[in-house]
């Protein structure tokens, strides 16, 4: 049994109180390799903002769950060293599918996990976030539960549709569960491509996507039930069409991959939206910079040559999202 206080990593729970009365939301951003993780701490660092850092189970396969723990508690020496006196860093496994998954990473160092009950039956989702809680708060790790139906793929999680959250269950749900915040579907999406073209209308003169616009009277009305309560928002990447034009035009296929625009995220942070999760968009601005690189420089094969650009694009999307979406910057302490 490893405490996250002893790997000085921080729970949800201040940082998520201050994001709601300050009107800004603190950034999630998945992570599954070294140059993900060391471009998250130098963006939160140089933008002075606290940061969650999510692992989902896909990435716990793919990293393996022991090297992780241990990233996450390099990055708080890493940001320390970077000048940082007191980071503030939470390591958040998102959604955990079932109670032994929780409790392992709960056990392992983390400092807030997701339970994800959101597919199954209203009552059995109750059920298993409480068990959660309980075990969780023992140690005061924080939960995130969902409720709503989010599209869209995201490792081992899919649905094919939405179902935005009924803002009549919530009061129900959070007393009855305990949970320390909850996602709820709005329409946002998993993935690179979260609508379909027949979804969206398409740019006359430039061809590209506009997507439909987020539910904010569902998240007025979760607000209105629940005020002051963290809300989370999923699925949250813009998809920037400046990487999908690069991938698209050299040698990568992303047709069609559309996203959330920022503006609607950014009217979303100064509500009760207290944590959004980004994943797609690092995925593709490391992907842009590397095919980018190899297409100036055929003749290299170091991975340092290729993926140090590709951690100054993620680092500069970081920092992006930090200071013009989420408006986290600066608020650290
Ligand atoms: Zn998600």
């Amino acid at each position: 049994m490893v405490s996250y206080k002893e790997l000085g990593l921080v729970n949800t729970r201040e940082m998520f109180a201050k994001a709601v009365k300050g009107g800004y939301a603190i950034p999630a951003f998945n992570f599954n390799t070294m140059e993900q993780m060391q471009a998250i701490v130098q963006a939160a660092v140089e933008t002075k903002s606290p940061v969650i850092m999510q692992v989902s189970k896909g990435a716990r396969k793919y990293a393996n769950p022991t090297i992780l723990r241990y990233m996450a508690q390099g990055a708080v020496e890493y940001a320390k060293e970077l000048g940082c006196e007191k980071p503030e860093i939470v390591l958040h496994l998102d959604h955990g599918d079932s109670f032994e998954t929780c409790k392992s990473c709960i056990d392992s160092g983390f400092s807030s996990v997701m339970i994800d009950g959101s597919s199954l039956p209203y009552e059995e989702n109750i059920a298993v976030t409480k068990k959660v809680v309980e075990y969780a708060h023992q140690f005061d790790v924080t939960v995130e539960a969902e409720l709503g139906v989010l599209a869209g793929v995201e490792d081992e999680v899919s649905a094919a549709e939405s179902h935005y959250t009924k803002p009549e269950e919530v009061i129900d749900f959070s007393t009855r569960t305990g949970c320390d915040s909850l996602a709820i579907s709005i329409g946002t999406s998993h993935g690179a491509y979260k609508f379909k073209p027949e979804q969206c209308t398409r740019d006359p003169e430039t061809g590209l996507l506009i997507p439909p616009p987020l539910a904010f009277d569902v998240l007025e009305a979760v607000e209105k039930k629940l005020p002051g309560f963290p809300i989370v928002l999923h699925g949250s990447s813009s998809v920037p069409q400046e990487y999908v034009k690069i991938i698209n035009t050299h040698g990568g296929k992303l047709p069609d991959a559309v996203g959330i625009p920022e503006e609607q995220l950014r009217k979303a942070a100064k509500s009760a939206v207290c944590k959004i999760n980004i994943d797609s968009d690092s995925r593709l601005a490391m992907t842009a910079a590397i095919r980018l690189h190899f297409a100036e420089h055929p003749e290299h094969f170091d991975p340092r040559q290729y993926l140090t650009p590709a951690r100054e694009e993620m680092k500069k999307l970081y920092i992006h999202k930090i200071v013009n979406v989420l408006g986290s910057d600066g608020k650290l302490g």
